[in-house]
């Protein structure tokens, strides 16, 4: 069942203690769609300038992703230049030049508005209301990211599309700022009236969390030695997620807490190299066998 996805498609520079590039494809859609596409069909919105060329779009290629819906327009590409220290967790950023993105407004293509799941990554949430009007009939699976910025800026527009949506992802900070309370389940709790049924907090390193109606489930990070560049963790965590999510028959408690370690599982492949060098040349295989590894990880007797 196919999954549509909005959200940046970017170039991105990176500093981290493993090394720098000064350009790099990325974006949240990116990450997003090439983590989910191991699991299901991904139908791509999003815009790009004419600095985007064909190589760029390569890694769309020979994938189960429908990019009919990124469209091109006259100018840059959006740009984010971030720097990470010693703590994978702490991001620096240095510049996001919005580009063609400031006057981006999505239009889904005709095929795309039979999505019954749909992923509204951290974009102006005015943007992502337009793009659920335009879903025909009720969607299988609304789940939606945010950031700081929309948080303080636009609270109003962030309630209106919270109440359409089912899973908000985001990361601990978030989830405190847009609930005014530290507690995570307190916050939970707070969200659940605001329109979400289930709420997954994203802790980097420290994996992540979910809290729904059939309880509370938490998953680790796959332990690894060498975190080369973090970027696109969240989103590739979001896209393993969503991507399992649509791919399974019946949406109960045990397809959502596997849903949370594909999420953790791709999240954490996303990290082992810079941009989107490993995620694109994973297999499903290596992606098995890690889920494999989350099992031993976590399984005790008591
Ligand atoms: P994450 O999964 O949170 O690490 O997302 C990283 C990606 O988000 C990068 O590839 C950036 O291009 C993109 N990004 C950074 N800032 C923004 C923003 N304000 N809006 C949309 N995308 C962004």
């Amino acid at each position: 069942m196919s999954l549509l996805v909005v959200g940046s498609v970017a170039f991105d520079a990176l500093e981290t203690p493993f090394g720098k590039v000064e350009r790099t494809l990325g974006g949240a859609a990116t990450y997003f769609s090439v983590a989910a596409s191991y699991f299901t069909h991904v139908n791509l919105v999003g815009v790009v300038g004419d600095d985007f060329t064909k190589s760029d779009a390569a890694v769309f290629k020979g994938r189960r992703i429908d990019i009919s819906g990124l469209e091109r327009a006259p100018g840059k590409t959006f740009f984010w230049a971030g720097r990470y220290g010693a703590d994978p967790n702490e991001r620096v950023t240095l510049a996001t030049e919005l580009n063609v993105f400031a006057s981006f407004q999505p239009k889904l293509p005709e095929a795309f508005r039979a999505s019954r799941h749909v992923f509204l990554a951290n974009i102006d949430p005015t943007l992502q209301h337009s793009v659920l009007r335009q879903i025909s009939g009720k969607p299988r699976m609304v789940a939606l990211d945010t950031m700081n910025y929309w948080i303080e800026k636009t609270p109003a527009e962030l309630r209106t599309i919270l109440a359409h949506t089912q899973i908000l992802m985001i990361n601990d900070m978030e989830a405190r700022m847009l609930s005014n309370e530290h507690n995570l389940l307190r916050a939970a709790r707070h969200i659940f009236k605001l329109g979400p049924k289930a709420l997954v907090v994203k802790r980097g390193e420290h994996g992540a969390m979910m809290v729904h109606d059939g309880g509370i489930f938490s998953v680790p990070a796959f332990p690894l030695e060498e975190v080369h560049d973090p970027t696109g963790a969240g989103d590739s965590f979001a896209g393993g997620f969503m991507g399992y999510l649509s791919s399974a028959p019946r949406l109960d408690d045990g397809v959502m807490r596997r849903a949370m370690v594909y999420g953790s599982v791709m999240g954490s492949f996303a990290v082992e190299k810079f941009g989107l060098e490993r995620i694109r040349r994973v297999t499903r295989r290596e992606i098995d066998t890690r889920a494999k590894h989350f099992y031993k990880l976590t399984q005790f007797k008591l």
